[in-house]
């Protein structure tokens, strides 16, 4: 970056780092962030390519916000309490009307989720972020991938396969009508994290996961580090009005189960327990491995194929 890089730092990523958490944000060597007594630390990292992970062109504000949330995504599948992130940003150039509209996202996501940003590192270079995320949630209280038991209910929380659906509209390869393609396209460029869902089924859920990659691939994903299968009945995946207005129907059930970036909560739930409100039941675990959908074959391995060639 110039030599104004400090100046930059201080106008467009400072100032957003206050906190019950922050002891000290923006500015020293490292951020310092409080837990209380009886909480663990939890954190992940999640990067953003210009054209990999957003089209070129993102208007900036929402390249920001949607950085966070599918970091802030990973913290909600653990049931985390947002503690603060931090922001590594390689910027193609220090242009002052894309940086004040790149801080406005930013500012909106650390407010929509209560997450100061303490720190971060910036460069010059092509367009990307790196967004780290930490939370905190009472020790042994983690909702991991692993503790899916034979029996339990599987749930899905939101609607699936709109951020694929979004995207596609974006693209231009999909023309819905109205009012449906102004909701997809929020959907996609401003994904909601569900930090508050993931807080309360803590008490209760016995695995969960984030859909990031795709429905069937992340139920894949939470059944092999359970050591079980999942019997999963696609006609109960929720699709929203706009997807269900697609005249292909095939379509729009591949980007529920394929598509990821939904950025909503895949998780099991013991006998007895009813899915909390917004979220359905779309399956149950069973012995064995693997997802089972059923006989939409074609569907599977259209995924396969879909996902091998997806450019993340
Ligand atoms: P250091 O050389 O110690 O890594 P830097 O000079 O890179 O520190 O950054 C100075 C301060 O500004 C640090 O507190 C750092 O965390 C913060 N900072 C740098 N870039 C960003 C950013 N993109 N967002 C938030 N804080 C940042
Ligand atoms: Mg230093």
């Amino acid at each position: 970056m110039p030599d104004d890089e400090f100046s930059l730092i201080e106008q467009y990523f400072s100032g957003l780092d206050a906190g019950g958490s922050v002891e000290l944000g923006v500015g020293d060597d490292c951020a310092i962030l409080r837990l209380e007594t009886g909480e663990r630390l939890v954190t992940s990292v999640d990067t953003q390519v210009d054209g990999v992970h957003f089209p070129p062109g993102t208007p900036p504000q929402h390249v920001a916000f949607r950085a966070v949330s599918a970091a802030v995504s990973d913290l909600a599948a653990m049931g985390a309490r947002p503690l603060g992130m931090t922001l590594a940003v390689t910027l193609p150039q220090a242009d002052a009307a894309w940086l004040a509209l790149f801080r406005e996202g930013l500012a909106a996501a650390v407010s929509e989720y209560s997450l100061p940003l303490v720190g971060g590192d910036t460069t010059r270079g092509p367009l990307c972020l790196s967004v780290q995320v930490m939370g905190a949630v009472p020790v042994g209280k983690a909702i991991k991938r692993s503790g899916a038991q034979v029996g339990d209910t599987l749930c899905v929380s939101g609607y699936l396969g709109d951020g694929a659906g979004g995207l596609a509209v974006l693209e231009g390869r999909w023309q819905p009508g109205h009012p449906h393609a102004a909701y997809l396209e929020q959907r996609f460029y401003r994904p909601r994290a569900r930090v508050a869902l993931g807080r309360q089924l803590r008490d209760y859920a016995t695995a969960a996961i984030d859909v990031s990659d795709g429905l069937l691939a992340d139920i894949g994903h939470m059944a092999a580090a359970s050591g079980v299968g999942v019997r999963l009945e696609p006609d109960s995946v929720p699709l929203s009005a706009a997807l269900l207005s697609h005249d292909n129907k095939d379509t729009a059930l591949r980007w529920a189960l394929a598509g990821g970036d939904d950025y909503e909560l895949c998780f099991c739930l013991p006998g007895g327990h009813e899915p909390p409100a917004g979220a359905a039941c779309i399956g149950e675990v069973v012995a064995g491995e693997g997802v089972d959908c059923g006989d939409d074959i074609d569907i599977v391995s259209g995924y396969q194929h879909f996902s091998a060639s997806a450019p993340r």
